[in-house]
């Protein structure tokens, strides 16, 4: 029996992005286990910028019981009400452009400042839980014992369970796909792990809304998440901050160079004249945005292939480990806090020992993959469209406008509590099977 002092499993993540700190806020409300979040840098941080979900992923914020702090930090309360997903226009031309399609959801786009949805999660995190300038080096998962981590400062950890929130240059994954090629003989598999250049460079910058009044009236991007549509590029813009900040997202495809080498840093800083260069000639409601963007930082946009797995042996991955995808359908960290509820409601069942642990992260994989590899697909698919360089639809501006919100029909699938669900059937019946 279990003992008070022993917890039933002893659980590293490793990353304390957005998914490894879903992942321990989930997983801090299970009493008999024990968690322990080791990130590389000294503290958590992300970047200036927005992000967006949908109400899937706010259904799950509900659950775990912190959907008021995100509430208030979100740029506006979100409600049950139909709001605008995103309103897409043709833009590149002078003068004015024209919208060509509208998603229209219950919640709307939630949207907000990164730092603050990182804050929210933080703010539920017990305080004994993170570790600090702890980069996993290596690890050690021997069949018999438990799994051994080894931190770039020389220190070491134990646990049953290690689950890679390391992103999308994940070296736990790696190391999983690389443990899987010599079991099983095929060497391709260590290449579906590697990130791939999409051919896609962003621009990305924030900007305070006082700056997108003009005349006394406000830009459109403030009070409505907008696709501004062009062939072979696209820009989105939309309020967070309570109104306060308006967040901006380019892209710009280069669609016959996807996965060749990208000769910059992934990141870097870039002039605001670069930025409107891209941009020349499109309509006034773009430029307008563009040209009040003090600081553009300029990205090298990479995803990794659909995986075969996202588990092995005592080893699980979440988030950009398991699916960095292209940000397309805004998707990445809604996936991410997905798999980190489905993975957790699995492993607060009592039954899930050191004993039945691959009957859990079996489950975890069947539920979680196919529909996580799906979108990331989906996203690539979603952004050639925006750009008309989907080859059916083209510039069928009639056809596209419907295609694009087909794109989205994800959402409505089996809610996250059906999958987990699902999950938790899928262990018992492989733990009946096996005892019988
Ligand atoms: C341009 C762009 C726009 C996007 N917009 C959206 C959006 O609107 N909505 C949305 O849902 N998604 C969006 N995404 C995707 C989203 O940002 C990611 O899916 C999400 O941030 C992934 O979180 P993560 O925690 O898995 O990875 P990360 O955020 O990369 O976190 C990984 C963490 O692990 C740490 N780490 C790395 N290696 C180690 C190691 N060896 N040991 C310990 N710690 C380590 C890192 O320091 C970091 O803190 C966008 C992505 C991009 C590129």
């Amino acid at each position: 029996m279990t003992s008070v002092q022993e917890p039933r499993l002893r659980i590293a993540i490793c990353g304390g992005g957005i998914s490894g700190l879903a992942l321990a806020v989930a997983l801090s409300q299970v009493p008999d286990v024990n968690v322990q979040l080791y990130e590389s840098a000294g503290r958590f941080r992300e970047i200036g910028a927005g992000v967006m979900i949908w109400f899937r992923t706010w259904r799950i914020l509900e659950l775990l019981g912190v959907a008021e702090d995100f509430a208030k930090v979100a740029n506006a309360p979100p409600t049950e009400e139909r709001g605008i997903g995103f309103d897409y226009r043709r833009s590149d031309m002078a003068g004015e452009g024209f919208r060509f399609g509208l998603f229209e959801l219950p919640y709307g786009c939630i949207r907000f400042h990164r730092a603050h949805f990182l804050g929210a999660f933080i703010a539920n995190l017990p305080s004994n839980i993170a570790h600090f300038g702890k980069r996993l080096a290596s690890y050690d998962d021997s069949a018999s014992g438990p799994v051994s981590l080894h931190f770039g400062d020389g220190t070491s950890a134990e646990c049953d369970l290690l689950v890679g929130c390391d992103g999308i240059k994940s070296s736990i994954r790696t190391a999983m796909l690389h443990a899987i090629a010599r079991e099983t003989g095929n060497a391709e598999v260590k290449s579906l792990g590697v990130p791939y250049w999409s051919g896609i460079i962003a621009y990305r910058g924030l900007i305070p809304t006082d700056k997108l009044v003009k005349d006394g009236k406000e830009h459109p991007a403030i009070a409505t998440p907008i696709m501004y549509c062009g062939k072979s590029k696209h820009v989105v813009g939309y309020g967070i901050s309570r109104g306060t900040v308006v967040n901006v997202i380019t892209m710009n495809s280069h669609l016959d160079k996807e996965g060749t080498p990208y000769s910059e840093e992934w990141v870097t800083e870039c002039s605001t004249e670069e930025l409107l260069d891209c941009y020349a000639g499109w309509e006034d409601e773009v430029t307008d945005l563009l040209r009040h963007i003090e600081q553009p930082t300029k990205w090298g946009l990479h995803s990794i292939k659909p995986l075969p797995t996202y588990v092995h042996g005592s080893v699980a991955l979440v988030g950009d480990s398991a699916h960095a995808m292209l940000p397309h359908q805004g998707a990445g960290s809604g996936q991410a806090i997905e798999d980190a509820y489905v993975l957790s409601r699995i492993l607060s069942d009592p039954i899930v020992t050191k004993s039945s642990l691959s009957h859990a992260l079996a489950a975890y994989d069947a539920v979680r993959r196919p529909k996580a590899n799906a979108i990331l697909v989906g996203s690539r698919k979603s952004g050639q469209m925006y750009e008309f360089d989907d080859e059916a639809l083209g510039e069928r501006y009639e056809d596209l406008g419907p295609a694009i919100v087909h794109m989205w029909d994800w959402l409505w699938e089996e809610d996250p509590e059906a999958d987990a669900r699902e999950a938790l059937d899928k262990m018992h019946a492989a733990i009946r099977d096996g005892l019988s």
